[in-house]
């Protein structure tokens, strides 16, 4: 069976990686499956166990670690997350699309063992427009700071990704996500 795309979106904390992602989950042409990562920091309100993060205390995140039961992990603001590695092998193998948000650190581990991931880094509007989004989303200035300083370091990663989106319209960026998924389907 031909194998499915693997598609890795990354960017910056606070960037809106998850508006694209929600556009192009829904969208009915790429039949994308989200793969689930695994996270030791606490749910957030909102949040459901098992469709946003599968939510785990140290000792499990590190016994996943050390069963090697994850295709890449990485620390984020003092928690772990990390990419299960089977639920994406089997997706892939049965001729899935996947897609996985995780964050830049995470992505050079993927593409070790899937080198035909088409990997997106989102950029935002500008520097000043994500140090907004990232004030507006967490309210306590030590975590907003930390983000922000992470931020700059990620941005430097951005140039070795052959495909970078700016976010000035979370549509227009799935729709320029989604031509390279589609280049990518066309080229198998
Ligand atoms: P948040 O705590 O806001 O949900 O996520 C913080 C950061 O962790 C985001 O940039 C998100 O993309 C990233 N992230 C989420 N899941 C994973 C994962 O499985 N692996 C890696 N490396 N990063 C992840």
């Amino acid at each position: 069976m031909k194998k499915g795309i693997l598609l890795i979106l990354t960017g910056a904390s606070s960037v809106g990686k998850g508006d694209i992602r929600d556009l192009l989950m829904e969208d009915d042409d790429l039949h994308l499956f989200y793969s689930i990562s695994m996270t030791t920091r606490p749910k957030r309100e909102d949040e459901i166990d098992g469709k946003d993060y599968y939510f785990v205390d140290y000792e499990a995140f590190a016994q996943a670690v050390r069963n090697k039961d994850l295709l890449e992990f990485a620390e984020f603001d003092g928690y772990y997350y990390g990419t299960p590695r089977k639920q994406v092998d089997f997706l892939l193998n049965s001729g899935k699309n996947v897609l996985i948000e995780v964050e830049a650190q995470g992505v050079g581990q993927i593409k070790l063992k899937h080198p035909d991931a088409v990997s997106v880094f989102v950029m935002p509007e500008s520097i000043e427009e994500l140090e907004k989004q990232i004030r507006l989303r967490y309210n306590d200035e030590a975590s907003a700071k930390r983000r922000i300083s992470k931020a700059s370091v990620e941005m430097e990663l951005a140039s070795l990704f052959v495909h970078q989106v700016k976010n000035t319209d979370p549509k227009q960026a799935a729709e320029q996500i989604k031509s390279y998924v589609q280049e990518a389907l066309g080229k198998e």
